[in-house]
């Protein structure tokens, strides 16, 4: 079997050159190629020496996931259907904006944890993708998108500008393949996204939120929907297993353990400066030191009517999040078909935002994108063929 270069980060493109004789610098060169160029084939890579190009073009392939079909919403957001075999597909969403271009993408087939509101949590579950099939989404919306645009890595205008971990499935379940994607998007060699540019979302999987800032401490997205146990329980059910008091501990230490100066990170490591426009510029302003703005977590909550969006759940919220710097987005809940849930309204909405502001929070309302082509938050579906036979317990369980 051909290795695949979408599978590989820096280090395993280094590994695989020094395989085959090669010097480190070869791996630049083909993260180039393969991510800023978007080249494929290996006869066209001019400035590797032409019996690397054969011997690349034998035992190497790069290859992407294949689009299975692709629509666009009347409001620009594109979304496509990608194929990961036997008979299981994903979907990615790219959402342009006037000062920004966010690509969303999946990390797994399906996902296992069952948040009642999720449509992706309904599929059931097929397996995890592959670090190729993360970055395969990147890299083929990049060419789809810069289709007809000079093929240079010397322009610095960017069509996708952030990237958001919030497809179908979740990204701390499938830990390895996610931060070798990571580190692909990071490197300036390949995307050269800042860390505050992507972002991972979870329902909060405690002892991977360590891991993760250990490994990439990229933005985080928590996926709260709810101020109490009794209700996250309910909505959130992996909150049994890693409970309210033990994520917003998993947050303060992912955000304070956060370098504020790319000179002093306060494990040793070097960072890039912490001084991005992405900040709102309160926050920037609440947790300045040493002129730097410092991190904060975002906190995702669903807006279910009559469910978690009461004056009161706003305040226990308050509450609750006081330790964390932090900045709350509210997302109108996306109906789907036998959902049980629905959206709540826009006055209750804006009075639950009031509530989080007049306590001194962000809270902003998500912009709904892509509805007409189901392309909004939790309504990813994808193709999942379930391995977990949750589908049919759910359905027998609704038809006694
Ligand atoms: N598994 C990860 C990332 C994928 S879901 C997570 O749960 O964070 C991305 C976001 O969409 C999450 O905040 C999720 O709770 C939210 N979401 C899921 N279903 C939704 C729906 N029907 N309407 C609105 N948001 C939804
Ligand atoms: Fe999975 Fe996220 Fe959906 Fe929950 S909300 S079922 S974790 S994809």
């Amino acid at each position: 079997m051909p290795v695949n270069l979408l599978d590989h980060d820096l280090r395993g493109l280094t590994d695989l050159c020094a395989s085959i004789g090669e010097k480190p610098f070869r791996a630049r060169q083909l993260l180039r190629w393969i991510h800023q160029l978007r080249e494929r084939d290996f006869a066209r890579m001019t400035d590797l020496a032409a019996p690397l190009r054969a011997r690349l073009a034998e035992i190497a392939v790069v290859q992407a996931p294949e689009i299975m079909s692709e629509s666009t919403a009347s409001d620009g957001t594109r979304k496509w259907l990608l194929s990961v075999g036997t008979g299981n597909g994903i979907e990615t969403v790219f959402i342009p904006e006037v000062s920004r271009g966010t690509l969303c993408i999946s990390s797994q087939v399906g996902c296992a944890l069952e948040c009642s509101f999720c449509s992706t949590g309904r599929q059931g579950f097929n397996r995890n993708l592959t670090t190729a099939e993360i970055v395969g989404q990147l890299w083929l919306a990049s060419k789809v998108l810069n289709d007809g645009r000079p093929k240079t890595d010397s322009s610095r205008e960017r069509i996708i500008s952030n990237v958001v971990m919030m497809g179908m499935g979740e990204p701390l379940a499938n830990f390895d393949n996610v931060v070798a994607a990571l580190y692909v998007m990071l490197d300036d060699h390949a995307y050269g996204l800042s860390r505050r540019r992507v972002t991972v979302s979870t329902s909060g999987i405690v002892p991977n939120i360590d891991r993760l800032r250990a490994a990439c401490p990229v933005a985080l997205a928590v996926s709260l929907h709810a101020p109490s146990d009794e209700l996250r329980d309910v909505l959130v059910p992996i909150n049994r297993k890693y409970p309210l008091r033990e994520l917003m501990e998993a947050c303060r230490r992912y955000v304070d353990a956060m370098p504020v100066d790319a000179s002093t990170g306060d494990d040793g490591t070097a960072y890039e400066p912490a001084t991005h426009d992405s900040i709102p510029a309160p926050l920037a302003q609440k947790w300045k030191r040493d002129g730097a703005p410092r991190d904060f977590i975002t906190f995702e909550y669903v807006m279910l009517d009559g469910v978690n969006d009461g004056i009161q759940h706003a305040r226990q919220l308050v509450a609750l999040t006081r330790e964390v710097p932090c900045k709350f987005n509210l997302i109108p809940f996306n109906p789907f078909p036998n959902s049980g849930y629905r959206r709540s309204g826009t006055g209750q909405i804006r009075a639950f935002q009031e509530t989080l502001m007049a306590a001194g929070l962000i809270a902003t309302v998500r912009k709904t994108r892509g509805e007409d082509i189901d392309g909004a938050c939790g309504q990813l579906a994808g193709q999942v063929v379930d391995r977990t036979r949750r589908r049919l317990r759910r359905e027998t369980q609704e038809s006694a």
